[in-house]
């Protein structure tokens, strides 16, 4: 079995959003903190958000 090295870390769980900062925390990042607080701001209130695709469209 060949371990080939990705880029992309997968994503295992949902992400949710920070309704203040915009800022997108992986649910496993959260868990970490105590009452589910945004890490960078501290606003408690988050919607949850699809995996995000770091796929980049070239415009043209
Ligand atoms: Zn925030």
């Amino acid at each position: 079995m060949e371990q080939d090295e990705t880029a992309e870390r997968p994503q295992s769980g949902p992400v949710y959003e920070c309704v203040r900062c915009g800022r997108r925390v992986e649910y496993k990042e959260l868990e970490r903190y105590i009452s589910f607080r945004c890490p960078y701001c501290g606003y408690r209130i988050f919607r949850k958000i699809r995996a995000p695709i770091v796929k980049r469209v070239k415009a043209r």
